[in-house]
């Protein structure tokens, strides 16, 4: 609820009004360069409290995980504790200067180095860079370092890399920006990789498979090792794209079972803040055989001295300094909080979380592939004629829901993915049933309920697509 009364204007300006009192200037005056001028520069001009008023307003129609549950299938929008955000403004992480040598920044490469040892354990990886700025940045750090070795092992023409049609969207998109071809594998009937359709793509141009596990349908690939050994055998390298591990955290470590390049996500499984494209780190991780591949610096000890060091047939940078070091301080501040046992807690919660809201919700909204889920599951939108996944999410809105991912993954018809997270109490999950359960409801008997949602926004529905083509970002339009 809004408890700030709207203005009755948007613009507030008023002319002579001021809200603050700079100090006296101590250095020479000086006017700013006409080039560097704009024409007509019209500042608003307000007080102190017109201002907080305003931005305070403005915040209030944020949609956040810290007021409001955010069950976005695929995104993992857990809870991101306060504690990591006190390690990250400590003023030794916060001020330190990106050029400063080694040798004066001992504490953060420390820090840095045993993150790696970390996500070493919990993927079971013989090497991890922190250099990538996303999971799709580090998807194509994986490609490329597939590609480097392919090229040092005098295979220049492996340039296929095989997608199940179960992968995330960002999976082919990376393989096609480092200039290789992809082929998609179907889907099997439970929701597997057709290992047939598989068999029959494998030949001496692939460079190997990117696989989504848990695929993006939240199901676990029971035959990865079966997959990985088919890939290996015809001499291929095995991505995994680990942006969900948090179904899989102290309970499975992806190099055990055949993954030789993964990136994790610790926006995602590891607490960090995202969403509105703020920074996140997809570290890669890699099995023995692409290690020295990994992009860098990385982070390694000697005689108990830390410095960075640059892997020796790496792929290179992928970002500036150390990458997003203030979301590696969040993460390794929140690893070291839930220790081994807790990594473990984490998937088994997130991994029941989600099934209880499926075994509830399936009465209801059929799911595809109704096996055990993992961290997420993906049921329909489509089973009251007129009633698409569209109104439903918009329905949700109105009773405080952020909607899930809809429409994705594209295999499954009117997609409606939930993922709830660890961090959920069993009281949100049950308010947020109760809710499902009465949108079905309304979908049955007020049908208009849900074609003219959201009710209570201060704006109703948009074209998604002109305002992501064409967006207007000043209000003067
Ligand atoms: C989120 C996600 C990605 C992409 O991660 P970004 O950080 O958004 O680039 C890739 N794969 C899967 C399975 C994901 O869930």
């Amino acid at each position: 609820m809004n408890l700030i009364p709207e203005p009755l204007a948007f613009e507030l300006s008023s002319p002579g009004r001021v809200g603050v009192s700079l100090p006296t200037c101590d250095v020479p005056v000086t006017a700013v360069p006409a080039s560097l001028r704009r024409a007509e520069l019209k500042l608003p001009e307000l007080d102190e409290l017109t201002v907080v008023r305003h931005f305070t307003r403005l915040s209030q129609k944020n949609f956040s995980i810290d007021t409001h549950f955010y069950p976005l299938g695929s995104c993992t929008m857990k809870y991101n504790p306060k504690a990591n955000e006190v390690a990250a403004a400590q003023p030794g992480w916060k001020g330190a200067h990106p050029l400063v040598s080694d040798d004066r920044n001992q504490g953060a490469i420390e820090l840095i180095y045993r993150l790696q040892e970390s996500l070493k354990a919990i993927g079971g990886f013989a090497g991890v860079s922190v250099q990538p700025a996303a999971g799709a940045h580090g998807e194509l750090a994986g490609v490329f370092m597939i590609r480097a070795y392919h090229l040092a092992h005098g295979n220049p023409g492996r340039v296929k890399m095989l997608i199940p049609d179960s992968a995330h969207g960002t999976n082919p998109a990376s393989c096609t920006m480092a200039g290789l071809t992809t082929v998609t594998i179907p889907s099997d009937a439970e929701g597997g990789v057709d290992l047939d359709a598989l068999k029959a793509a494998c030949d001496d141009t692939v460079a190997g498979i990117m696989i989504t596990n848990p695929s993006t349908i939240g199901l676990f690939e029971r035959n990865i090792e079966k997959i990985a050994k088919m890939i290996h055998d015809a001499g291929g390298l095995v991505y995994g794209d680990g942006a969900n591990m948090n179904a899989l955290t102290g309970v499975l470590r992806p190099a055990d079972v055949g993954i030789d390049v993964m990136h994790f996500n610790l926006h995602k499984t590891f607490s960090t803040p995202h969403g509105g494209g703020g920074p996140g780190v997809g570290m890669v991780g890699a099995a023995p055989v692409l290690a020295e591949y990994l992009p860098g610096p990385i982070a390694v000890e000697k005689n108990g001295k830390f410095s960075m060091e640059m892997p020796a047939k790496g792929i290179g940078r992928m970002k500036a300094f150390n990458g997003n070091f203030g979301v590696l301080v969040r993460a390794y501040t929140y690893i070291r909080m839930l220790g081994e046992e807790g990594m473990r807690r984490l998937a088994e919660s997130a991994v029941l979380n989600a099934n209880y809201i499926k075994v509830k919700m399936e009465k209801v909204y059929p799911v595809k592939y109704p096996r055990r889920c993992m961290h997420e599951f993906v049921a329909m939108g489509n089973f009251v004629d007129g009633i698409h996944t569209l109104d439903i999410a918009k329905r949700m809105i109105d009773y405080g829901y952020h909607p899930p991912t809809i429409y994705f993954p594209l295999i499954v018809p009117e997609a409606l993915m939930v993922e709830p997270t660890e961090t959920e109490s069993k009281e949100t999950l049950d308010a947020f049933i109760d809710v499902m359960l009465k949108i079905a409801e309304e979908a049955k008997t007020q049908p208009e309920l849900l074609h003219d949602a959201p009710h209570n926004t201060p704006i109703g529905r948009l074209d998604e697509v002109a305002a992501a083509r064409n967006p207007m970002l000043c209000y003067r339009s």
